[in-house]
């Protein structure tokens, strides 16, 4: 535990001066004294809570300050939040919060800080520091917050079933935090989780979609899957990876569980990156394979065409999910598509061509499909799994030497369509088509280098075949 002053920052005292004004008691809590505690960093937002009300607090504490800045109010939800210091407050007040049967909103009504402690997911988030006067400081705990944070439990403050089934974003959030700080779900809470997963249902795709990034996030992701799978949660959020689970056998022949193989990777690959987006491309990178799955006498198991079915797959969970439908979405498609790709050239097929292929199609995302290929590899076998390394260290050495000869990053052809034209004075026809790609295959090939002169005179050569004669000011370039 830290012995630093967690109440240190010049806002804590202007905040209990603003409280004072308005006889308005005033407390931290949340994440800031949860994460105090905890010796965290400082995410440098801060959540206070008032007897009261929290948009006039906010005010007040605005009037204080000598730059006066803008106090944001979110009426509905009586809540109010303002930006000092490059912290963002937020204030709210103390609400007592009952759930009928009958409907998802809950009727909230100001209540005392008791009432609002109660009403908190976890007993690691319903700690609080006293901003007042009398008691400045003193750590309210009323439901041994700090013995479950030394036991690293997380617990609901009241019955779990009510918890979760009044706000079921809380099961989520348990999940979250188990995976963020590394925390266990306490026996109840969890069996409560799996009572309750289908009311999972009533909760907004964004709200799902923004812990399911969280989870992403952290330094071992599968904590976090391995419990929705645990909790039955993950069927009714990402149904895809639930069918990559299991192993069948035929004919003595059996393939890997892909499910566990998938949270590998993604283990893998949060070594290697921060970026959300190549995490997720690494989560969704073998989902067409449920789809595609095939048993043969002769070839046994195969998932013939995944990477396409995959692809396709990340578009409708993208769209269900109300993710964006962006560039983001298209990397991943993109990296779905492609994550065989790499694995080709291993087997002793890195040949010129096929790296310049391989960069020409992924262009600027080479390295992030190196990475995740990288990630890709879990086999059990020390010999295989040094092998496999090597040929991508050699894949990656050969990309940076075709990058620097051929520069087919982002490739833009020597010659384009206009030029094409002019030379053989014609108008748009498929010829121009034709050559084109004739130049482009001949220097994937390797049989001209991406440059203007040589692709000048393959453009001539291949005219002449398809019976094009060169405008008379055209010449061979040599
Ligand atoms: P972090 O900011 O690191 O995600 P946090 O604990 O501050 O963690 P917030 O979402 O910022 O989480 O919420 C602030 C506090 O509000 C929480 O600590 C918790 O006490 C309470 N809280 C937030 N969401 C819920 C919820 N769905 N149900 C009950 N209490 C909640
Ligand atoms: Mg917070």
């Amino acid at each position: 535990m830290t012995n630093s002053n967690p109440l240190e920052h010049p806002l804590f005292k202007i905040i209990s001066e603003a409280s004072q004004e308005l006889h308005q008691p005033s407390y931290v809590i949340g994440g800031y004294v949860r994460d105090f505690f905890l010796n965290r960093d400082f995410k440098k937002d801060i959540d206070i809570v008032t007897v009261g009300s929290g948009i006039e607090l906010a005010k007040t504490v605005s009037s204080i300050l000598p730059e006066k800045p803008k106090v944001q109010i979110f009426k509905t939800f009586g809540t109010a939040m303002l930006r000092a210091y490059d912290i963002e407050l937020e204030f709210v007040g103390a609400r007592k919060e009952s759930y009928s049967r009958e409907s998802r909103n809950p009727q909230v009504t100001p209540g005392t800080l008791q009432d609002d402690l109660e009403r908190r997911d976890f007993t690691v988030n319903a700690l609080a520091f006293s901003l007042n006067m009398e008691d400045y400081g003193t750590l309210i705990d009323p439901f041994n917050g700090i013995q479950d944070l030394n036991d690293s439990i997380l617990r609901t403050p009241l019955d779990p079933d009510a918890t979760f089934s009044d706000d079921p974003l809380r099961m989520l959030r348990a999940i979250r935090f188990s995976c963020q700080l590394n925390f266990e779900i306490d026996q109840a809470s969890l069996a409560s989780i799996k009572k309750n997963n289908d009311r999972i249902k009533i909760i907004t795709k964004e709200r799902i979609v923004d812990e399911l990034h969280k989870i992403m996030l952290c330094p071992t992701p599968s904590i976090g899957f391995l419990l929705l799978e645990k909790t039955g949660l993950l069927p009714h959020i990402l149904p895809e990876l639930t069918a990559l689970k299991g192993i069948e056998e035929q004919e003595g022949q059996r393939h890997k569980d892909n499910f566990y193989h998938t949270l590998e990777v993604v283990d893998n690959i949060s070594q290697h990156t921060e970026d959300l987006w190549l995490r997720w491309a690494a989560l969704l990178h073998d989902i067409g394979k449920a789809p595609t799955k095939r048993f043969s006498k002769k070839v046994g198991w195969s998932f013939h065409g995944h990477e396409f079915e995959g692809s396709k797959m990340v578009y409708r969970l993208f769209k269900r999910l109300k993710m964006p439908l962006n560039d983001k979405m298209k990397f991943v498609q993109k990296m779905v598509m492609m994550s065989s790709r790499p694995i080709a050239l291993t087997d002793d097929h890195v040949t010129d061509s096929a790296v310049r292929r391989l960069v020409f199609d992924a262009g600027d995302n080479v390295e992030d499909l190196m990475t995740l290929c990288e990630a890709d590899i879990t086999t059990k076998n020390p010999k295989r799994f040094k092998k496999y390394h090597k040929n991508f260290e050699l894949v990656r050495r050969k990309i940076v030497e075709v990058e620097e000869r051929d520069h087919l990053r982002n490739f833009q052809p020597p010659i384009d369509g206009e030029e094409i034209m002019t030379t053989f004075n014609i108008r748009p026809s498929k010829e121009i088509g034709i050559i084109k790609e004739y130049i482009k295959e001949a220097i994937l090939e390797g049989v001209i280098p991406n440059e203007y002169e040589a692709a000048y005179n393959l453009m001539i050569q291949k005219g002449k075949k398809l019976g094009l004669t060169p405008a008379s000011n055209s010449t061979d370039k040599n």
